[in-house]
């Protein structure tokens, strides 16, 4: 299995985020690729290629071009504003409020955004858009043939919608690889084992019949993103019976996990997918700093296996995992399982 990695993916660097009433360093940090990139690179998986300069024109397939061009020039304008500080949302048009695009820098951010989990710095753009190459180049490979590829790129996507950033997710890396794969023909699924619902990926596909998404994750009358991700959400329109929610307790161990990963692989095979991208979280690992369930590394060579079951080509996408030291492993695990 060949693996893109993004090398550019450093150049997004967050200093703080605020959680649980705090202002801590940003648990997406960028060591976090590079130890998957290491412990990949020691599994002797394959290849590690750079991304190919196919530019983000592909974005503006699920996302809306204000969008796009608001995030390449969201930290210049807030520059202007406020110095030289990672630029971050503060106000939302909630409930109440008009959907209006203000001229201010600060109301644009709370536009795009849904959460203040987003920081952008001077050249987070740069890795956010080399991020969507990656995906592509994956894309590429699938479509001339492989049976699998990694996309190693940071910051994560499946929470960005078609207009706003959240959850330190600004472009959607693995819809935009899904859409590609869709309009090349393929019968495309994607698979979401991320603990966190992948919210974003739903939103965009949840009129479409010809993409299916299955996402297993913490409950969300517990666990962020809170507002989607219950099992009653199943699609609408055209897109009614090709969305898969399996929300799980905290404290989920593998007995749970397994049970509802064979249900999601059953889903997709009922759907008839050919393609699958998997947006590949590991923050269900127990070690978890801001997660609540009980995987274990072990459990990620089981979840390897059982996608690998499935007989289909697999573009695996990176997404969230914040216990740092383990991550690596445990994405390599997955990878290993696939792969045996
Ligand atoms: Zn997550």
């Amino acid at each position: 299995m060949k693996t893109i990695f993004n090398a550019d993916h450093k150049l997004h660097d967050a200093a703080f985020e605020l959680i649980g009433g705090k202002m801590m360093p940003a648990f997406e940090c960028p060591r976090r690729a590079e130890i998957v990139l290491e412990k990949v690179t020691e599994a002797k998986l394959g290849p590690v290629i750079a991304p190919t300069a196919t530019g983000i024109a592909a974005a503006a397939k699920v996302h809306d071009a204000k969008f796009v061009a608001f995030l390449e020039k969201a930290w210049g304008l807030w520059s202007e504003e406020h110095g030289d500080s990672d630029a971050l949302p503060m106000t939302w048009p909630a409930r109440s409020l008009r959907q209006i695009e203000p001229d201010s820098i600060d109301g644009k951010l709370g536009f795009y955004s849904f959460d203040a989990g987003c920081g952008l710095t001077k050249t987070s753009f740069q890795a956010i858009a080399a991020g969507v190459e990656t995906s592509l180049t994956g894309v590429d490979l699938i479509l001339a043939g492989e049976t699998s590829a990694f996309a190693l790129s940071r910051p994560p996507g499946h929470h960005a919608t078609a207009d706003q950033m959240g959850g330190y997710c600004y472009l959607n890396n693995a819809a935009i690889a899904a859409q590609v794969l869709a309009e090349a023909g393929r019968r495309v699924a994607i698979l979401d084992v991320d603990y966190h619902h992948g919210n974003g990926t739903q939103a965009i596909f949840y009129e479409r019949g010809d993409i299916y998404f299955a996402s297993i994750h913490g409950h969300p009358t517990q666990e962020y993103p809170y507002f989607l991700g219950y099992a009653d959400e199943t699609g609408a329109g055209a897109g009614e019976g090709a969305n898969l929610n399996l929300p799980l307790y905290w404290g989920s161990a593998w007995d749970a996990y397994g049970a509802a990963l064979d249900k999601a692989c059953e889903g997709i095979v009922a759907f008839g997918a050919d393609t699958v991208v998997v947006s590949l979280g590991l923050d269900t690992f127990e070690e978890d700093p801001i997660s609540k369930f009980k995987l274990k590394s072990e459990d990620y060579l089981r979840m390897g296996e059982r996608i690998r079951k499935l007989g289909l080509q697999t573009l695996f996408v990176f997404e969230g995992g914040y216990a740092v030291e383990a991550l690596g492993i445990n994405t390599a695990n997955v990878l290993i399982g696939f792969e045996s």
